[in-house]
């Protein structure tokens, strides 16, 4: 490898090599055309080709039925928590949503959704986030235009481990963190929105995956780039898209389907967690992972030395360690402290090996 770290950052966050070797190939000149990707017209033949090859590719990878419609948008996920609501809380008259908001991510989008509707929290807000209520338990609104909830929470490490029955209800889904890491029936979903940082690409691109039926609606005050009907209608390519973004994706795509698709990503996601997971529960009580069970993410494990609140001075000297030993980007996010090891499709089986190994090793030498 020519880059000896391995890189365990919650995103942006490591990306295949051989895409980035492919994406360095053909840096200076695409496709015999003389110039790169980035100097590209996003209107020329070359450039509609990368687009329509990524769409088509991210339509086989997640059987996406054909009355779904794909974006590329800007704007990130946070784009996503003002766009959606100003394009789906018209769907009923009533122009109120239900947020189901397991951590900080679907908190952020309930707030931005506030500004332009009425706002259901599904489940009672909690102090912390390390687990999710009984579906039984839940406050649904049959007349909400959308229920929203987000399937990873990058930072809290809280994972949906199904999805969520709405009654009809159309269901939107942040799958900034985990998308393309689990296989999905696509028709369940309303809409599905991700930020391509972790699991599929660089920064600057949103991938947006809607139902056709509910393109239209939106609020006379959505700003015309987050109009999904006028997106759809020019393909993505009503003003500038993030061009090199796409490209870049559409090599993830291409490396997945490769890899063997999501059934593989999926597969190689449960050996990964299940290594970290079953390191932290055989250390008895050295690391401890603050989640329940049934919802702990395979994407993202927050972990804690010298729990409940948290040895800063051991963590810290763990997060020293590991940098010394090429292991980077372990740090838990400000607002949670301790580690997170977070586990996108780039990182493979033998890195996350190492790690495990390196954690025994640390924990065998402080205990
Ligand atoms: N949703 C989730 C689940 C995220 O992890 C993030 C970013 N880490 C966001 C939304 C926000 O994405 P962005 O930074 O692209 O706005």
């Amino acid at each position: 490898a020519s880059n000896p770290v391995i890189n365990f950052s919650p995103g942006p966050a490591k990306l295949p090599e051989s895409v980035l070797e492919r994406a360095q190939k053909e840096m200076l000149n695409f496709n015999n055309t003389g110039v790169s990707v980035m100097e590209l017209s996003h209107r020329s033949s070359d450039f509609t080709r990368i687009i329509t090859t990524t769409e088509n590719n991210l339509r086989k990878l997640l059987n996406i039925p054909d009355n779904y419609r794909v974006l590329f948008l800007q704007g990130g996920g946070t784009g996503q928590f003002s766009a959606i609501p100003l394009n789906l809380l018209s769907l009923k008259p009533g122009q109120t949503a239900d947020y189901i908001v397991t951590g900080s991510w679907s908190a952020k989008a309930a707030q931005e959704a506030e500004k332009f509707g009425k706002v259901n929290l599904v489940i009672p807000k909690v102090k912390k986030y390390t687990d999710i209520p009984e579906p039984e338990t839940w406050n649904l609104n049959p007349e909400a235009s959308y229920v929203y909830y987000c399937a990873n929470e990058t930072i809290h490490g809280v994972e949906f481990q199904y999805i969520p029955e709405t009654n009809g209800v159309p269901l939107i889904v942040d799958m900034s963190s985990n998308i393309l890491t689990r296989q999905l029936d696509i028709s369940k979903f309303g809409a599905i929105f991700a930020g391509a940082q972790k699991n599929i690409g660089c920064a600057g691109v949103t991938l947006v995956i809607i139902r056709e039926d509910l393109i239209g609606k939106a609020l006379p005050i959505c700003p015309i780039i987050f109009d999904f009907k006028v997106q759809v209608g020019n393909n993505s390519l009503y003003n500038t898209p993030p061009t090199y973004s796409i490209y870049i994706m559409g090599l993830v795509f291409e490396w997945i389907l490769a890899q063997g698709g999501v059934p593989e990503m999926e597969k190689k996601a449960i050996t990964k967690s299940t290594m970290v997971y079953d390191m932290v529960d055989s250390s008895n009580g050295f690391y401890v992972c603050p989640l329940s069970k049934g919802c702990r993410s395979r994407m993202n494990v927050p972990v804690r030395i010298g729990a409940p609140e948290g040895d800063e001075a051991m963590e810290k000297k763990f997060l020293e360690e590991a940098e010394k030993n090429k292991l980077i980007s372990l740090k838990g996010h400000r607002s949670v402290g301790g580690l997170r090891i977070s586990l996108y499709n780039a990182v493979t089986v033998e890195e996350t090996q190492v790690l495990v190994k390196f954690m025994k090793e640390f924990m065998d030498r402080y205990r």
